[in-house]
């Protein structure tokens, strides 16, 4: 329940170390639950990201930060947004580090635990007598650590840690007379987290490694010289010089000189694309054999790359609904198998009598394999992996949710103008009803003045390049999918889709018979009114993308349908889609698209790939939203997905990675349960004791962990 004056409340984001596994994660987040004045509190595995906001007058934040520290855990607070290799300073750096393994506590405790048990195997052979408690010193080393984070563990809301499974083992074997094999549980439990830590740590850095995108250092050009200033403190309007083999340092546009970058790193495009004056340079890309002077855009806090890490480390922390559940599940196994190990002591003796050390000792191993550790970290691990090998290659999914739907799409609906095609439509013809060509341009090209729809953009190219002045206009509008309009000199001009802005019967015959032609070429018509006369109609064609015609058909070879929605006429539409190989749905309003969406939705889950600029409620309304588009803010905002690499293959690149990940996840749920299966048998069975058990749960977590680094690699074949 929400307070009804709601206090101020301040947001926190902090990075935390020392987390092992998933559940730790856990673990601190219900121990923070527990704190008043907490909300919202949510903890990352993966990118050790503490997000929470806090009404600082119930709890300072000191005590926060305390409580995370006394559970055993490092913590650092973090700036709202991180800005990756944007400062030099040595804070940022000791942030991101991962602490050498060697010089962790467990390392240390490690250490401990190996000598004392080689000192118990040396008094053992010197001294038979007191051999059986030779390595009673060790194991009650392990049994005070483990035990005593037991119980601030369970004093902060968590009474079935895997530290309190052990350390309850660990006690019942040193009680039935078994300290040695306690020793080699608490030293394998030792061996396992350091192991578990180092895996993790492997992951973190596979998916850091895009921070290295951003150069630290720039070339500012100031008063004719170049020299060297961080990064971070480039300003939008400052001057850079990129040299040759020099990484972009941040967003910016061309002023002069021309080169050809390489944008690989950054949208998964390995040819390089040239790039002369006027032209955007991203992030991260790495300049060719030309020397630019580029004009910054936007600071590298805000660049493309940063708000890309950004995006991915959100994704990564948003829980898919298969971890959800696995963690669901996981809340009930815990409690079960310790039910299980209780009964498991308790039965058997009391039952037929048998021996009760036996079946003590069987039930304490028992006790070991009620660690889910393996089992919560299966789908976050390969979420993580599969979000950060997409980001490599331009493919940016902004969450675990999205990542597994988009690998059960049936139908992939795209739109065409944008997407399918380049978006860079050219006038071809024009055809003056009334007055000349270029009256007609100029008419049309000052009522899209300000419209960034792509035909507008072509008329407007157009009349620039014919030198053709425009005209004042008032009350433009645009009215989407259909037309534009303004008034121009008192009448109003239209410049719109014959379809909606003519009835057939005034046109002429002959005007009509041409636009008939212009259209079954493939070309794109747009009517020019004045008042109720037709001035004149223009023409454009859009070339479809390179790979338009290959990544459609990949879809197919998937199984997926895919389904153009357009909003430009059947005639225009139909010789594209007959060479696609795609299914047409054509004249469609907006409005009529999202019904298009919803009407095929019937059939399975819809993928709708447009262009993020005025496909925003189709996006929205498909099952998954794929934009388009290298790093717009509306594609980025508005879609589950983008594709940075601007290629249509890019779909069934996702659709693969998808199911690589969700193929990926149910092979580590079978590895962690499996383990536990077979062993919970051979325990029962008498087969397996007290130190096979333990093994089988950090090397079910390390093997977990390392299964999700393949995906790391997946190439999308
Ligand atoms: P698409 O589905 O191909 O992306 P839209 O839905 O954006 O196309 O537009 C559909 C049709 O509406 C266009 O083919 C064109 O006839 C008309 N139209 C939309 N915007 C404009 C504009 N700015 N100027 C002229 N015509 C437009
Ligand atoms: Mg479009």
């Amino acid at each position: 329940m929400d307070a009804p004056a709601a206090p101020t409340t301040t947001a926190l984001r902090y990075r935390v170390g020392g987390m092992d596994c998933p559940s730790c994660a856990n673990t601190i987040e219900t121990a923070l639950r527990r704190l008043g004045g907490t909300d919202g509190v949510r903890l990352d595995f993966q990118s050790q990201t503490l997000a929470l906001r806090l009404d600082e007058d119930a709890t300072p934040r000191a005590t926060i930060e305390a409580r995370i520290r006394s559970l055993g855990f490092a913590i650092r607070p973090v700036a709202p947004m991180r800005v990756v290799g944007a400062s030099d300073t040595a804070d940022s750096v000791a942030v991101d580090a991962e602490p050498t393994w060697w010089t962790t506590g467990k390392a240390r405790l490690l250490l401990a635990l190996g000598t004392l048990m080689l000192g118990g195997l040396v008094v053992a052979s010197a001294e038979p007598a007191v051999a059986r408690w030779a390595e009673l010193p060790a194991a009650l080393l392990g049994l005070g650590f483990f035990g005593a984070k037991a119980i601030r563990l369970a004093g902060a809301g968590t009474p079935f840690s895997i530290e309190m499974l052990m350390s309850v083992a660990t006690l019942g074997a040193v009680l039935i007379g078994a300290p040695t094999e306690a020793a080699v549980v608490v030293l394998l439990f030792t061996a396992g987290e350091l192991l578990e830590g180092l895996a993790a740590g492997r992951a973190r850095a596979g998916i850091r490694a895009l921070s290295a995108l951003n150069p630290r250092t720039a070339l500012l050009v100031e008063d004719g010289a170049a020299h060297a200033v961080p990064a971070s403190t480039l300003q939008v309007g400052q001057v850079v010089l990129v040299r040759p083999g020099d990484r972009v340092p941040t967003d910016g546009t061309v002023l002069e000189g021309r080169t050809e970058a390489d944008e690989s790193p950054v949208t998964g495009e390995s040819i390089p694309v040239s790039k002369a004056e006027g032209d955007a340079l991203v992030a991260g890309s790495i300049n060719g054999s030309g020397a630019v002077q580029i004009g910054v855009t936007r600071t590298v806090a805000d660049n493309t790359v940063s708000r890309m890490l950004h995006l991915v480390e959100e994704a990564q922390a948003s829980r898919a609904p298969t971890a959800r559940f696995i963690e669901r599940f996981s809340a009930i196994y815990t409690p079960a198998v310790v039910v299980v190990a209780a009964l498991t002591m308790l039965l058997p003796p009391l039952l037929v009598g048998a021996a009760w050390e036996t079946w003590i000792y069987r039930g304490l191993a028992l006790l070991l394999i009620g660690c889910p550790c393996a089992l919560v970290l299966s789908t976050p691990a390969a979420i993580a992996s599969g979000i950060a090998a997409g980001a490599r290659r331009g493919l940016l999914i902004k969450g675990g949710a999205a990542l597994e739907t988009i690998g059960r799409i049936r139908i992939v609906a795209f739109d065409k103008t944008g997407t399918l095609t380049r978006g860079e439509p050219h006038v071809t013809d024009v055809i003056a009803c009334s007055g000349t060509e270029r009256s007609v341009l100029g008419l049309a090209a000052s009522v899209e003045k300000g419209s960034s729809h792509p035909i507008g953009r072509a008329i407007l190219a157009r009349a620039g390049v014919d030198g053709i002045p425009l005209r004042p206009v008032a009350a433009a509008r645009a009215i989407p999918g259909q037309a534009v309009a303004g008034t121009i000199a008192g009448q109003t001009v239209l410049v719109g889709s014959p379809g909606h802005l003519a009835p057939a019967g005034e046109l002429s015959g002959d005007t009509r018979a041409r636009i008939v032609a212009l259209e079954e070429a493939g070309k794109t018509v747009v009517l020019v009114m004045a008042g109720a006369d037709v001035a004149g109609v223009i023409a454009m064609q859009d070339a479809p993308r390179a790979d338009a015609a290959s990544g459609v058909e990949a879809l197919r070879a998937l199984g997926i349908l895919p389904v153009m929605l357009t909003g430009d006429t059947r005639r225009s539409a139909a010789s594209m889609a007959r060479a696609l190989g795609i299914e047409l749905q054509s004249e469609l309003l907006p409005a009529d698209k999202l019904r298009a969406i919803a009407a095929l939705q019937r059939h399975g889950p819809v993928a709708m790939v447009g262009d993020g600029i005025n496909d925003a409620p189709a996006l929205a309304a498909a099952s998954v939203g794929i934009a388009m588009g290298s790093g717009t803010d509306v594609a980025l905002e508005t879609a589950d997905a983008a594709l940075l690499g601007n290629k249509v293959g890019g779909v069934a690149s996702l659709v693969r990675l998808s199911r690589a990940t969700m193929a990926n996840i149910w092979q580590n749920v079978v590895i962690a349960l499996g383990l536990k299966a077979v062993f919970l048998v051979t325990t029962l069975g008498g087969l397996t004791g007290l130190w096979p058990a333990i093994l089988a749960d950090t090397g079910a977590t390390v093997l977990v962990t390392l299964n999700a680094l393949r995906l790391l690699r997946h190439r999308g074949a």
